[in-house]
């Protein structure tokens, strides 16, 4: 079925709906397995499975000189969403992205996601890879997510890449892009940032899911925005519980979000041992004021933390 399927069947109802990263290479299916068996009793609607493109490192040489090398940390993202559907039965969302793609690649990974009866997909642009100061798509590849979206919706109504495909069977994929309550770090504002997510609904996305927050106040004004922005589809939060006080600083740098300055207070006075429960009662906070505002859908990033995870869904 279609995430949006399931909002418009339970109107009023707010889902709860998780996130998994692929394990380390050499890793197994049983570490996600771990952390999903206990969260299934919530009855997520759908998992998404997060993409990871490959990473270079430089490997010093007998020589001197450095040896750059290619690696892909986490693969498996398809195999994964499969093997989530065969166990759980229900619908895996894979992360595609354009960074590392060509758009040949990326059809050919379409063809086989709707072969494997997959047909929800979260459409991303991806990051800049390390030691790369911003993103560089592939020579073939796309540049921005829209462009991604404008494929996949191109396949929903049969056309491909090759012209000489007259009547091509129709994908049905279900898009989902992503949204960013306190913008995209590359946006000069947010009002550009909204701009181009129009572009992306405009392309055939059918609902958004937001970078994550602490402040539920930046995401109730964000989706006042896009609203006013002419954007209709269902706007989904996504939440991450911090853990560790190192993660005050941390999560500002990697994912450019701010830290409300009574949970930073809270924390940085707190013992160690303290940190965890403070970051999950906030998280637990911030999830019942999101479902009392009528949000069809929280999605939590697990990075693999289902003890965590559950603790907040099960308050909520
Ligand atoms: P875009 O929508 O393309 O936007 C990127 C930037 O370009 C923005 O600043 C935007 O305002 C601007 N822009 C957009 N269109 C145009 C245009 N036509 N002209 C000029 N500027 C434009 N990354 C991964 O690698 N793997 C994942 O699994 C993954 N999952 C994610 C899940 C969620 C819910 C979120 C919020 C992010 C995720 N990311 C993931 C990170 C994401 O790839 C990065 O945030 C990336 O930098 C931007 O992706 P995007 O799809 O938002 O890009």
């Amino acid at each position: 079925m279609k995430v949006t399927d399931y909002f418009d069947k339970s109107k009023g109802q707010t889902h709860i709906s998780f996130e998994v990263l692929p394990p380390l290479k050499g890793g197994s299916m049983q570490a996600i397995f771990d952390t999903l068996d206990p969260l299934m009793e919530f009855k997520p609607p759908f998992i998404d499975v997060t993409y990871h493109r490959e990473e270079f490192i430089y490997n010093k040489r007998e020589s001197g000189y450095y040896e750059k090398i290619a690696i892909r940390k986490r693969p498996g993202t398809v195999g994964i969403c499969a093997s989530i559907m065969h166990r759980y039965g229900v619908d895996a969302v894979p992360h595609l992205i354009c960074g590392g793609f060509s758009i040949e690649e990326t059809e050919n990974a379409l063809i086989d996601l709707n072969f494997l009866g997959i047909n929800n997909v979260l459409a991303l642009r991806g990051d800049a890879r390390q030691f790369e100061d911003k993103f560089i798509p592939e020579p073939d590849g796309h540049k921005y997510a829209v462009e991604l979206v404008r494929q996949v919706n191109n396949m929903n109504h049969g056309i491909y890449l090759d012209s000489n495909i007259e009547k091509g069977s129709k994908t049905d994929f279900c898009i989902g892009v992503a949204g960013y309550p306190e913008k995209h770090y590359e946006s000069p504002n947010l009002e550009t940032d909204i701009m181009f997510t129009v572009e992306k609904v405009k392309a055939g996305a059918s609902y958004i899911v937001t970078q994550m927050f602490y402040d539920n106040e930046n995401f109730f004004k964000y989706v006042d925005a896009c609203r006013q922005a002419g954007i209709t589809v269902p706007i989904v939060p996504g939440l991450k519980p911090i853990t560790h006080k190192y993660q005050l600083n941390s999560i500002p740098r990697k994912f450019f979000i701010n830290m409300p300055e009574a949970l930073v207070k809270e924390m940085v006075k707190a013992d160690d041992k303290d940190v965890k429960a403070i970051g999950v009662e906030w998280c637990i906070q911030q999830s019942r004021e999101l479902k009392a505002s009528g949000v069809p859908c929280i999605h939590y990033y697990t990075m693999g933390d289902a003890k965590t995870t559950h603790k907040i869904a099960s308050a909520i």
